[in-house]
Protein backbone atom coordinates (compact mmCIF):
# COMPACT_ATOMS: atom_id res chain seq x y z
CA UNK A 1 0.00 0.00 0.00
CA UNK A 2 1.30 3.47 -0.99
CA UNK A 3 2.10 5.93 2.25
CA UNK A 4 -0.56 7.94 2.64
CA UNK A 5 1.38 10.90 2.46
CA UNK A 6 2.87 10.80 -0.28
CA UNK A 7 -0.10 9.65 -2.42
CA UNK A 8 -0.61 11.95 -5.47
CA UNK A 9 -4.34 12.58 -5.46
CA UNK A 10 -5.48 12.62 -9.03
CA UNK A 11 -9.29 14.43 -8.43
CA UNK A 12 -11.11 11.09 -7.78
CA UNK A 13 -12.29 10.41 -4.06
CA UNK A 14 -13.77 6.55 -4.28
CA UNK A 15 -13.62 3.76 -1.84
CA UNK A 16 -11.46 0.62 -2.88
CA UNK A 17 -14.56 -0.83 -3.74
CA UNK A 18 -15.89 2.29 -6.64
CA UNK A 19 -18.43 4.45 -4.33
CA UNK A 20 -17.78 7.67 -5.42
CA UNK A 21 -16.99 10.45 -2.58
CA UNK A 22 -16.59 13.53 -4.01
CA UNK A 23 -13.43 15.22 -2.28
CA UNK A 24 -14.42 19.11 -2.32
CA UNK A 25 -11.94 22.40 -0.96
CA UNK A 26 -13.22 24.79 1.47
CA UNK A 27 -11.62 28.30 0.43
CA UNK A 28 -11.40 32.02 1.59
CA UNK A 29 -11.08 33.78 -1.98
CA UNK A 30 -9.77 33.02 -5.04
CA UNK A 31 -6.07 32.37 -4.11
CA UNK A 32 -7.37 29.62 -2.08
CA UNK A 33 -9.49 28.35 -5.01
CA UNK A 34 -6.91 28.51 -7.64
CA UNK A 35 -4.71 26.62 -4.94
CA UNK A 36 -7.25 24.06 -4.34
CA UNK A 37 -7.84 23.67 -8.43
CA UNK A 38 -4.08 22.81 -8.58
CA UNK A 39 -4.21 20.35 -5.45
CA UNK A 40 -7.02 18.36 -7.49
CA UNK A 41 -10.19 19.47 -5.91
CA UNK A 42 -13.16 18.29 -7.39
CA UNK A 43 -15.15 21.58 -7.02
CA UNK A 44 -15.78 23.95 -3.67
CA UNK A 45 -17.55 22.38 -0.81
CA UNK A 46 -17.02 25.93 1.45
CA UNK A 47 -16.23 29.58 0.15
CA UNK A 48 -15.77 31.64 3.61
CA UNK A 49 -17.65 34.43 2.21
CA UNK A 50 -16.71 36.58 5.45
CA UNK A 51 -13.01 35.92 4.58
CA UNK A 52 -13.33 38.41 1.59
CA UNK A 53 -14.43 40.55 3.73
CA UNK A 54 -12.42 40.51 7.16
CA UNK A 55 -11.18 43.71 8.54
CA UNK A 56 -13.78 45.85 6.53
CA UNK A 57 -15.84 48.45 8.25
CA UNK A 58 -18.07 49.23 5.34
CA UNK A 59 -19.81 46.53 3.80
CA UNK A 60 -18.51 45.53 -0.07
CA UNK A 61 -21.07 46.93 -2.86
CA UNK A 62 -22.25 44.49 -4.72
CA UNK A 63 -19.78 45.15 -7.62
CA UNK A 64 -17.03 44.40 -5.20
CA UNK A 65 -18.42 41.19 -3.93
CA UNK A 66 -19.36 39.88 -7.87
CA UNK A 67 -15.84 40.30 -8.09
CA UNK A 68 -14.78 38.33 -5.23
CA UNK A 69 -16.88 35.91 -5.83
CA UNK A 70 -16.25 35.83 -9.54
CA UNK A 71 -12.34 35.21 -8.70
CA UNK A 72 -13.40 31.39 -7.07
CA UNK A 73 -16.09 30.15 -9.73
CA UNK A 74 -13.42 31.41 -12.47
CA UNK A 75 -11.17 28.69 -10.84
CA UNK A 76 -13.68 25.58 -11.04
CA UNK A 77 -15.33 26.17 -14.25
CA UNK A 78 -17.78 23.41 -14.48
CA UNK A 79 -17.68 22.20 -11.17
CA UNK A 80 -20.04 22.82 -7.98
CA UNK A 81 -19.05 25.44 -6.06
CA UNK A 82 -20.80 26.09 -2.65
CA UNK A 83 -20.62 29.66 -1.30
CA UNK A 84 -21.87 30.36 2.13
CA UNK A 85 -23.42 33.90 2.85
CA UNK A 86 -22.18 35.63 5.48
CA UNK A 87 -20.70 34.23 8.78
CA UNK A 88 -20.02 37.04 10.42
CA UNK A 89 -20.45 37.00 14.14
CA UNK A 90 -18.28 35.04 17.14
CA UNK A 91 -14.67 34.35 15.87
CA UNK A 92 -15.11 35.96 12.68
CA UNK A 93 -16.83 39.53 13.80
CA UNK A 94 -17.29 41.78 10.70
CA UNK A 95 -17.77 45.27 11.75
CA UNK A 96 -20.28 46.28 9.24
CA UNK A 97 -22.96 43.73 10.78
CA UNK A 98 -21.41 42.46 14.29
CA UNK A 99 -22.89 43.96 17.55
CA UNK A 100 -19.09 44.09 19.43
CA UNK A 101 -21.15 44.50 22.65
CA UNK A 102 -23.43 41.20 22.46
CA UNK A 103 -21.99 39.42 26.19
CA UNK A 104 -21.92 36.39 24.41
CA UNK A 105 -20.56 36.23 20.67
CA UNK A 106 -21.10 32.71 20.18
CA UNK A 107 -24.70 32.53 20.79
CA UNK A 108 -25.56 35.76 19.46
CA UNK A 109 -26.48 37.76 16.03
CA UNK A 110 -24.02 35.20 13.58
CA UNK A 111 -24.49 33.45 10.10
CA UNK A 112 -27.89 33.68 9.01
CA UNK A 113 -29.39 35.45 12.25
CA UNK A 114 -28.09 38.44 10.44
CA UNK A 115 -31.80 38.48 8.51
CA UNK A 116 -33.20 39.97 11.53
CA UNK A 117 -30.68 42.39 11.85
CA UNK A 118 -29.16 43.53 8.48
CA UNK A 119 -31.67 41.73 5.92
CA UNK A 120 -30.63 44.10 3.40
CA UNK A 121 -26.68 43.17 3.73
CA UNK A 122 -28.23 39.35 3.39
CA UNK A 123 -30.23 40.18 0.09
CA UNK A 124 -27.75 42.21 -1.51
CA UNK A 125 -25.21 39.40 -1.30
CA UNK A 126 -27.53 36.47 -2.44
CA UNK A 127 -27.96 39.14 -5.77
CA UNK A 128 -23.82 39.42 -5.87
CA UNK A 129 -23.95 35.84 -5.53
CA UNK A 130 -26.48 35.35 -8.63
CA UNK A 131 -24.63 37.70 -10.79
CA UNK A 132 -21.19 35.82 -10.49
CA UNK A 133 -22.85 32.47 -10.98
CA UNK A 134 -25.42 34.29 -14.24
CA UNK A 135 -21.74 34.89 -15.62
CA UNK A 136 -20.05 31.60 -14.95
CA UNK A 137 -20.30 27.99 -16.04
CA UNK A 138 -19.53 26.64 -12.33
CA UNK A 139 -22.52 25.06 -10.78
CA UNK A 140 -23.03 27.52 -7.98
CA UNK A 141 -25.20 26.34 -4.95
CA UNK A 142 -25.44 28.93 -1.86
CA UNK A 143 -25.93 27.78 1.89
CA UNK A 144 -26.73 29.94 4.94
CA UNK A 145 -24.61 29.12 7.84
CA UNK A 146 -25.63 29.19 11.62
CA UNK A 147 -29.61 27.45 10.50
CA UNK A 148 -30.96 26.74 14.05
CA UNK A 149 -34.88 25.70 12.71
CA UNK A 150 -36.77 24.18 9.95
CA UNK A 151 -38.36 28.02 9.59
CA UNK A 152 -35.08 29.50 9.03
CA UNK A 153 -34.23 27.40 6.24
CA UNK A 154 -37.41 27.60 4.72
CA UNK A 155 -37.06 31.74 4.82
CA UNK A 156 -33.37 31.10 3.48
CA UNK A 157 -34.65 29.08 0.51
CA UNK A 158 -37.02 32.12 -0.51
CA UNK A 159 -34.12 34.87 -0.24
CA UNK A 160 -32.29 32.45 -2.40
CA UNK A 161 -35.34 31.83 -4.78
CA UNK A 162 -36.31 35.96 -5.03
CA UNK A 163 -32.67 36.27 -6.05
CA UNK A 164 -32.58 34.00 -8.91
CA UNK A 165 -30.38 30.87 -7.02
CA UNK A 166 -31.58 27.69 -7.99
CA UNK A 167 -29.75 25.13 -5.29
CA UNK A 168 -30.25 26.41 -1.40
CA UNK A 169 -28.78 25.03 0.98
CA UNK A 170 -28.18 25.29 5.18
CA UNK A 171 -24.98 24.25 7.36
CA UNK A 172 -25.83 21.77 9.95
CA UNK A 173 -23.78 23.15 12.86
CA UNK A 174 -26.31 23.65 15.92
CA UNK A 175 -27.85 20.37 17.27
CA UNK A 176 -31.05 21.39 16.98
CA UNK A 177 -30.74 21.53 12.84
CA UNK A 178 -29.08 17.84 13.39
CA UNK A 179 -32.15 16.93 15.13
CA UNK A 180 -34.66 18.33 12.90
CA UNK A 181 -33.06 17.51 9.77
CA UNK A 182 -35.91 16.05 8.13
CA UNK A 183 -38.10 19.07 8.31
CA UNK A 184 -34.99 21.82 7.00
CA UNK A 185 -34.58 19.21 4.23
CA UNK A 186 -38.10 19.48 3.29
CA UNK A 187 -37.35 23.39 2.44
CA UNK A 188 -33.80 23.18 1.04
CA UNK A 189 -31.75 20.70 -1.54
CA UNK A 190 -28.93 19.98 0.72
CA UNK A 191 -27.17 20.38 4.43
CA UNK A 192 -23.38 20.44 5.00
CA UNK A 193 -22.04 19.29 8.46
CA UNK A 194 -19.78 21.90 10.41
CA UNK A 195 -18.49 19.91 12.83
CA UNK A 196 -16.25 22.60 14.05
CA UNK A 197 -19.79 24.65 15.33
CA UNK A 198 -21.36 21.70 15.89
CA UNK A 199 -18.74 20.12 18.14
CA UNK A 200 -18.24 23.62 19.94
CA UNK A 201 -22.33 23.49 20.51
CA UNK A 202 -22.78 20.05 21.26
CA UNK A 203 -20.27 19.98 23.84
CA UNK A 204 -20.59 23.21 25.26
CA UNK A 205 -16.80 24.12 24.79
CA UNK A 206 -15.71 26.97 23.09
CA UNK A 207 -13.55 26.41 19.78
CA UNK A 208 -11.12 28.97 20.57
CA UNK A 209 -9.76 27.71 23.64
CA UNK A 210 -7.13 25.19 23.90
CA UNK A 211 -7.72 23.85 27.22
CA UNK A 212 -11.45 22.38 26.43
CA UNK A 213 -9.65 20.59 23.17
CA UNK A 214 -10.38 17.41 24.95
CA UNK A 215 -14.04 18.12 24.62
CA UNK A 216 -13.86 19.99 21.11
CA UNK A 217 -13.16 17.06 19.09
CA UNK A 218 -15.26 15.76 16.21
CA UNK A 219 -14.66 11.94 17.35
CA UNK A 220 -16.82 12.79 20.33
CA UNK A 221 -19.19 9.92 20.32
CA UNK A 222 -22.15 12.64 20.81
CA UNK A 223 -21.02 14.53 17.58
CA UNK A 224 -20.91 11.27 15.75
CA UNK A 225 -24.46 10.47 17.31
CA UNK A 226 -25.67 14.21 15.37
CA UNK A 227 -23.63 13.30 12.10
CA UNK A 228 -26.10 9.67 12.23
CA UNK A 229 -29.46 11.59 13.12
CA UNK A 230 -28.78 14.25 10.12
CA UNK A 231 -28.14 11.28 7.64
CA UNK A 232 -31.24 9.43 9.35
CA UNK A 233 -32.97 13.04 8.61
CA UNK A 234 -31.84 13.32 5.00
CA UNK A 235 -33.09 9.68 4.49
CA UNK A 236 -36.11 9.94 6.07
CA UNK A 237 -37.13 12.93 4.06
CA UNK A 238 -36.14 11.23 0.74
CA UNK A 239 -38.11 7.94 1.41
CA UNK A 240 -40.54 7.30 -1.64
CA UNK A 241 -38.16 9.46 -3.64
CA UNK A 242 -35.92 8.54 -6.63
CA UNK A 243 -32.84 10.73 -5.37
CA UNK A 244 -32.31 11.16 -1.71
CA UNK A 245 -30.96 14.96 -0.82
CA UNK A 246 -27.13 14.72 -0.06
CA UNK A 247 -25.51 15.55 3.20
CA UNK A 248 -22.13 16.52 2.69
CA UNK A 249 -19.54 17.69 5.53
CA UNK A 250 -17.06 20.54 5.37
CA UNK A 251 -16.08 21.15 8.99
CA UNK A 252 -12.49 20.20 9.65
CA UNK A 253 -13.74 16.99 10.23
CA UNK A 254 -13.42 15.96 7.11
CA UNK A 255 -9.42 16.39 6.43
CA UNK A 256 -8.90 14.32 9.40
CA UNK A 257 -8.41 10.53 6.77
CA UNK A 258 -9.41 8.24 9.93
CA UNK A 259 -12.52 10.41 10.96
CA UNK A 260 -13.40 10.89 7.11
CA UNK A 261 -13.96 7.06 6.96
CA UNK A 262 -16.36 7.32 9.64
CA UNK A 263 -17.97 9.92 8.20
CA UNK A 264 -18.33 8.02 4.34
CA UNK A 265 -19.38 4.78 6.49
CA UNK A 266 -22.37 7.38 8.70
CA UNK A 267 -23.93 8.12 4.89
CA UNK A 268 -21.78 11.17 4.38
CA UNK A 269 -21.82 11.45 0.39
CA UNK A 270 -19.04 14.24 -0.24
CA UNK A 271 -16.19 15.93 1.56
CA UNK A 272 -14.61 19.34 2.07
CA UNK A 273 -11.46 20.14 3.35
CA UNK A 274 -8.60 21.87 3.16
CA UNK A 275 -6.85 21.81 -0.09
CA UNK A 276 -3.66 20.26 2.01
CA UNK A 277 -5.44 17.21 3.13
CA UNK A 278 -6.94 16.22 0.21
CA UNK A 279 -4.04 13.10 -1.04
CA UNK A 280 -3.94 12.31 2.61
CA UNK A 281 -8.30 11.79 2.76
CA UNK A 282 -8.63 10.27 -0.63
CA UNK A 283 -5.27 7.80 -0.18
CA UNK A 284 -7.06 6.82 3.02
CA UNK A 285 -11.23 6.01 1.44
CA UNK A 286 -9.19 4.54 -1.51
CA UNK A 287 -8.38 1.66 1.15
CA UNK A 288 -11.40 0.56 2.10
CA UNK A 289 -14.83 -0.47 1.25
CA UNK A 290 -18.13 0.89 1.88
CA UNK A 291 -18.98 -1.73 3.98
CA UNK A 292 -15.62 -1.42 6.17
CA UNK A 293 -16.24 2.00 6.55
CA UNK A 294 -19.36 1.54 7.89
CA UNK A 295 -18.27 -1.14 10.12
CA UNK A 296 -15.79 1.77 11.29
CA UNK A 297 -18.38 3.99 11.73
CA UNK A 298 -20.30 1.51 14.31
CA UNK A 299 -17.02 1.14 16.22
CA UNK A 300 -16.84 4.47 16.71
CA UNK A 301 -20.17 5.17 17.71
CA UNK A 302 -20.09 2.72 20.08
CA UNK A 303 -16.80 3.80 21.63
CA UNK A 304 -16.72 5.01 25.32
CA UNK A 305 -14.67 8.17 24.24
CA UNK A 306 -13.60 10.30 21.65
CA UNK A 307 -9.76 8.79 22.49
CA UNK A 308 -11.15 5.13 22.12
CA UNK A 309 -13.31 5.98 19.26
CA UNK A 310 -10.29 7.33 17.51
CA UNK A 311 -7.62 4.83 18.62
CA UNK A 312 -10.09 1.87 17.48
CA UNK A 313 -10.88 3.00 14.14
CA UNK A 314 -7.03 4.47 13.54
CA UNK A 315 -5.95 0.40 14.82
CA UNK A 316 -7.75 -0.92 11.70
CA UNK A 317 -6.80 1.59 9.01
CA UNK A 318 -3.33 0.19 8.26
CA UNK A 319 -2.27 3.56 6.19
CA UNK A 320 -2.54 5.15 9.13
CA UNK A 321 0.08 2.67 10.99
C1 LIG B 1 -17.92 24.64 10.82
O1 LIG B 1 -18.42 25.24 11.77
O2 LIG B 1 -17.58 23.44 10.88
C2 LIG B 1 -17.66 25.35 9.56
C3 LIG B 1 -17.25 24.70 8.48
O3 LIG B 1 -17.80 26.69 9.55
P1 LIG B 1 -16.73 27.71 10.19
O4 LIG B 1 -15.52 26.90 10.59
O5 LIG B 1 -16.46 28.71 9.14
O6 LIG B 1 -17.49 28.25 11.37
MG1 LIG C 1 -19.31 27.16 11.49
Amino acid sequence: RANATLAVFDGDGRTADGHRIPLLANVGGSADALAAAGAGAQGVGLLRTEFCFLGRDTEPTVAEQIAAYRGVLDAFPGKKVVVRTLDAGADKPLPFVTDATEPNPALGVRGYRIVGTSRGVLERQLSAIAAAAADSTADVWVMAPMISTAEEAGQFAALAAAAGLKTPGVMVEVPSAALTAEAILSHVEFVSLGTNDLTQYAMAADRQLGPLSGLNTPWQPAVLQLVRLTVAGAQAEGRGKSVGKPVGVCGEAAADPALAVVLVGLGVASLSMTARALAAVAAVLSSVTLAEARALAQLALAAPSADDARAAVRARLPLLD
